[in-house]
């Protein structure tokens, strides 16, 4: 086999040597294969039984829908379903299969397509707008069908069903949770930033994750020997037996430094000067829980709840998510912990929540809006959280996402005041800043919000207007522009006047750059990845604070984010900090 290097950018750091995984789960129209006569009836088979698992799992959604939000939100799933167990399309769809010898996937994605488009030349623009529902269909079905070639292991929660790196145009956080972890040795992925979620949720579970271009990555074949990151930037395939060796010797010092790090454990996180600096974790999962234990954080920063959710097959219950949020607070054992109410929309659909088509999903119903929305799930969550709260005997602190106007905390502020008294517990409220317009008015909010956090991953994006998913924009997306440098600044100023404790959660507190000019301003928090918590605490037990402000003010007065970058850099290197 030939050695190839391809080059790569790190989402998550630590190297891997494995084989690869093509992971598709029906995402992609498989390659045009024209079956032979012989296999297309088994293929229609196959198809028939895909299209009946997505009529059933559409109806089962549609009925637990009416159920928890109301009947008017069902309706959307019980269209599809009529549309997905339509006789006419399935005989489309037959004649592709049987007629044209195409695969079942292939005619599932081609006539959902060819219906979306007769659909968009409607002049009626409801009717118009009812393509994309045929794309859902087409892509629901295209899933079923993967899922039954590929047997029942992805079910059973047995995928990969070996150690394998897994390669994927795209891993959603939906995806990501639902692997088998212990087999996963490595990502690889063609789309996302470094504060896209999967790239986040690999960094959370100290899994190795690199890009690749779309060419590279269609490049990839099962089985194919992978080293991730051995040398910077670099994705090797076929590497020589010297390479693996090096590989090996890599992984094992990668893991004698981290059990170096472990001497950190239970030392405080401060500065050389002697300042305490919070440092919380961020988690999302009960597979996170044993992590938190390894790492001793002084809190949970940011409890991502939309990750729990969306390892359920359906939205939880109340009493189901109190027995949650019971264990994570069990588990911190009076440690603060911030859960951040659910967040999704944008990259984060949860399958089983109704969600209509947006042009601009991460400017669209999310966060707070969603939720807003559906108040059946707001009441829901902040319930099982009280409850929580009270059969635990410790505070919750609440986090709100996504906020762009006080109303919003306004009214969660109204539901919890009425639902306290009712379950015993007790509870701080917070805001995440996440937007600009959040981030120039935290004064507005006093009183309303006992807490802020800032969200920099969206805090960036809206500000720079650069998509955090989009690697084309990579070079542009920096939370070291001082745009961004300075919202952080004020929003940190701001809420310490007027009396709210301040954090942040994105990504940037864990980075370098970030840990050092966040703490010059004064945050009493930073939130990281339990991955990341040691090497924090290493960086900032070494940190002069006065040295990091006299930093910080020079920094907020550069032009630009590479300046920014260079002027840390030499400042890292000056100061022999350790990172
Ligand atoms: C953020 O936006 O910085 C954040 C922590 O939230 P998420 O990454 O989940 O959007
Ligand atoms: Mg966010």
């Amino acid at each position: 086999m030939n050695t190839r290097t391809i080059s790569a950018v790190t989402l998550s750091r630590g190297a891997a040597l494995g084989p690869a995984l093509v992971y598709d789960e029906g995402e992609k129209i498989p390659a045009a294969e024209i079956l032979p006569p012989e296999r297309r009836e088994s293929e229609l088979v196959l198809l028939k039984s895909a299209v009946e698992g997505a009529v059933r799992e559409l109806l089962e959604t549609a009925e637990k829908a009416a159920r928890e939000i109301g009947a008017e939100n069902a309706e959307i799933f019980e269209g599809h379903a009529d549309i997905a167990g339509d006789e006419d399309f399935f005989l489309e769809m037959k004649a592709v299969v049987m007629e044209e010898g195409r695969c079942a996937e292939w005619a599932a994605r081609t006539v959902s397509e060819r219906n979306a488009l007769e659909m968009e030349e409607l002049d009626d623009e409801y009717l118009r707008e009812r393509g994309e529902d045929f794309r859902d269909i087409g892509k629901r079905i295209a899933s079923h069908v993967s899922s039954l070639r590929s047997g029942a292991c992805r079910e059973q929660g047995l995928y990969p069903p070996h150690p394998a790196v897994v390669c994927s145009e795209t891993l959603s956080p939906a995806q990501t949770v639902c692997f088998h972890l212990p087999h996963v040795l490595g990502f690889v992925v063609s789309t996302g930033g470094s504060t896209s979620h999967a790239a986040i949720l690999a960094r959370s579970l100290s899994i190795p994750a690199v890009r690749v271009s779309p060419k590279d990555l269609a490049s990839l074949k099962d089985g194919d020997t992978l080293i991730l990151n051995l040398k910077k930037d670099e994705l090797s395939v076929h590497p020589d037996a010297a390479s693996q060796q090096d590989a090996r010797a890599l992984i094992e010092r990668e893991r004698e430094k981290r059990i170096a790090l472990e001497a950190l454990r239970d030392l405080p996180s401060q500065t050389l000067c002697g300042r305490r600096i919070g440092l919380y974790a961020n988690a999302g999962s009960m597979k996170d829980l044993p992590l938190l234990g390894a790492v001793h954080p002084d809190g949970v920063g940011l409890f991502r709840t939309e990750f729990l959710f969306m390892e359920q097959p359906s939205l939880p219950d109340v009493p189901t998510q109190t027995a949650f949020y019971a264990r994570v607070l069990e588990t911190l054992s009076g440690r603060p912990v911030v859960f951040r109410l659910l967040d999704i929309g944008a990259d984060k659909p949860l399958p089983y929540a109704p969600h209509p088509h947006e042009s601009n999903p991460f400017l669209g119903w999310r966060g707070i809006r969603f939720l807003l929305g559906n108040p059946g799930i707001l009441r829901g969550q902040l319930e099982a959280l009280l409850l929580a709260s009270a059969s635990v005997g410790a505070e919750v602190r609440i986090m709100v996402p996504m906020v762009s106007n006080v109303s919003e905390m306004r009214a969660v502020r109204e539901i919890l005041d009425e639902i306290i008294p009712r379950t015993g517990g007790r509870a701080l409220l917070g805001m995440m800043v996440e937007t600009p317009a959040a981030a120039l008015t935290v004064r507005s909010y006093k009183g309303l919000s006992d807490f802020i956090s800032i969200g920099s991953n969206d805090l960036t994006q809206y500000t720079l207007a650069a998509d955090r998913e989009n690697s084309l924009l990579s070079g542009l997306y920096a939370e070291t522009h001082p745009a961004v440098l300075r919202l952080m600044a004020s929003a940190c100023r701001d809420a310490r006047e007027c009396g709210m404790e301040t954090g942040i959660c994105g990504e940037f507190a864990s980075r370098p750059e970030g840990t050092i000019l966040l703490a010059a301003m004064g945050f009493d928090e930073l939130s990281v990845s339990p991955s990341a918590i040691l090497e924090t605490k290493a960086l900032i037990r070494s940190l002069r604070l006065s040295a990091a402000q006299e930093l910080l003010a020079r920094v907020l007065e550069l032009p630009d984010s590479a300046s920014v970058a260079g002027e840390t850099a030499a400042f890292i290197s000056r100061e022999a900090l350790c990172v």
